[in-house]
């Protein structure tokens, strides 16, 4: 007899053999056993979730007779639920990647029209319908439209972002799931067990952890892992079908990266690039690794989660302990982060060594107290910006006012300030050379010939080229004199 793949032998035939999806089971089947189905499902979902495996159980349910006495299951036994050489006349399956055209759904437009030959319903499943061409969906949506009382259609797809809102609309949704690990792990014991195959509990687990949550591609690697051993399959013998070797060298490279041996980091990366390695799957496999030397570091029974056989677990611990849990996170932070930039880096390669080199070089801590005295640094400066002595001015050159005022704005922000009178009691201006020419009455000019002229000069210098002269306005009268020396101030003394 031909040898069947296991993933064949082993496809669900009833609601019941499907793993991992119970939310959409449990649903589908309700509406078989209260006769509720609607004409139009949509299920997406990763590959291997079993979509189309669902598809095919429900389609093959809808008809079937005694489907309410098996619990909503397909009987097995009736004429809709024989399915050997695809018998079935009522359940038709297409591929849209190969049948994609508007003629295919034109011709579905038409044939849907004839009534199911043996059961209630005829049943379209067209797999990877997100193929389909924009005319094929525009014809797909008129039959969605107005379907025949006796259509339903079962649409799956794994880009469900690619199928059109018209379309989505008028379809019942359901999301498949990746399947958790434990749940893969037990399928493929029990497979193992009705083909009588030996194997460890560490085996079967590493087969699952493979998996990535498809039971198709978990079946698959059971299906190669089968014959590597004559005996009880062990957890090296599923490495040496993984590739032993690249395992090995994500140990070693984790542990470079984790202990800033930057020579070794850069030759594990060389020989795992050498051997073939995509830098991408590498990227994604050391995460992984540094995700299960974090769980050893904080879960009490790690192995509980990982299921690795004791020796490498102990590995894995001593690795574990050697480092603090803050690295591992930055660690982790830094290659999750870099996944999508490596697809569309121009050198991968030296993407990756540099994030690598980076963790290495990492405490993974942040240094608060450099952290402290930058932000007192920030703060002082903002404080400096916003505080009235220090507002930003801008002098103007060529005006004599602001050029005085920019004066005096300096005297303020050294702390020297020109008395309130002194300060608006003078006139500026601009002589023929270009010189600052301060025109002053009596009091202010007394005041600045002995006090300020020296400031003034050299503040004034900053933004004039000529020199300051100071002159006294002699046609204010004694009165005004008087007027103006008490306006300067009470505390001013004439020495
Ligand atoms: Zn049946």
């Amino acid at each position: 007899m031909a040898y069947v793949a296991l993933y064949r032998k082993y496809r669900p035939q009833t609601f019941d053999e499907v793993i991992g999806q119970d939310h959409i089971i449990n649903t589908l089947r309700n509406q078989i056993l209260q006769g509720k189905v609607s004409h139009a499902y949509l299920f997406c979902g990763t590959r291997g979730t079993g979509k189309t495996s669902t598809a095919k159980i429900f389609a093959r349910a809808v008809n079937c007779p005694h489907a309410a006495e098996h619990n909503g299951n397909p009987c097995g036994d009736c004429v809709s639920c024989n399915t050997v050489g695809n018998a079935n006349l009522d359940i038709i399956e297409m591929d849209a990647a190969s049948n994609n055209g508007v003629d295919y759904a034109r011709d579905i437009r038409e044939k849907v029209q004839y009534p199911p030959v043996n059961g209630k319903y005829k049943v379209y499943i067209i797999d990877e319908v997100h193929m389909l061409s924009v005319g094929a969906f525009n014809a797909l949506l008129k039959t969605l439209e107005e379907p025949p009382e006796h259509a339903l259609f079962i649409l799956c797809t794994t880009e469900v972002h690619k199928i059109p809102a018209t379309i989505l609309s008028r379809c019942m949704r359901f999301d498949f799931r990746l399947v958790p690990t434990p749940l893969l792990a037990a399928h493929i014991a029990a497979i193992y067990d009705k083909e009588g195959k030996k194997y460890t509990k560490e085996a079967v687990a590493a087969i699952a952890q493979a998996g990535e949550g498809s039971v198709r591609d978990s079946v698959s690697i059971a299906d190669r892992c089968y014959s590597v051993s004559e005996g009880q399959l062990e957890y090296s013998d599923v490495l040496g079908v993984l590739g032993v070797s690249s395992k090995n060298s994500i140990v070693a490279l984790a542990k470079a990266i984790l202990t800033n041996a930057t020579a070794d980091i850069l030759t594990e990366i060389h020989k795992a690039v050498s051997d073939g390695k995509d830098i991408g799957r590498l990227n994604k496999d050391l995460s992984l690794y540094i995700r299960d030397l974090l769980t050893a570091k904080l879960c009490p029974d790690a192995n509980g989660i990982l299921m690795l056989p004791q020796d490498v677990y102990e590995q894995l611990k001593d690795l574990a302990d050697s480092v603090t849990v803050k690295k591992l996170l930055y660690a982790i932070d830094q290659f999750v982060n870099v996944e999508t930039a490596l697809k569309y880096a121009l050198s991968p390669l030296i993407l990756f060594e540099a994030t690598a080199l980076k963790v290495a070089s990492s405490t993974g801590e942040v240094d608060y107290d450099g952290l402290n005295k930058r932000v007192t640094r920030l703060e002082q400066l903002s404080q400096d910006m916003s505080g009235e002595s220090r507002s930003v001015y801008v002098v103007d050159k060529t005006d004599p006012k602001s050029i005085w005022r920019g004066v005096k704005m300096a005297l303020d922000a050294r702390n020297e300030p020109l008395l309130t009178g002194v300060w608006s009691d003078v006139q500026v201006s601009f002589d023929s050379r270009r010189n600052f020419v301060l025109r002053c009455s009596e009091g202010a000019y007394w005041l600045i010939e002995n006090k300020y002229k020296k400031i003034l000069q050299a503040e004034v210098a900053q933004f004039c080229d000529g020199q300051l002269i100071v002159e006294l306005d002699k046609s204010t009268s004694q009165s005004d004199i008087d007027k103006q020396l008490g306006a300067l101030g009470t505390n001013v003394k004439f020495d």
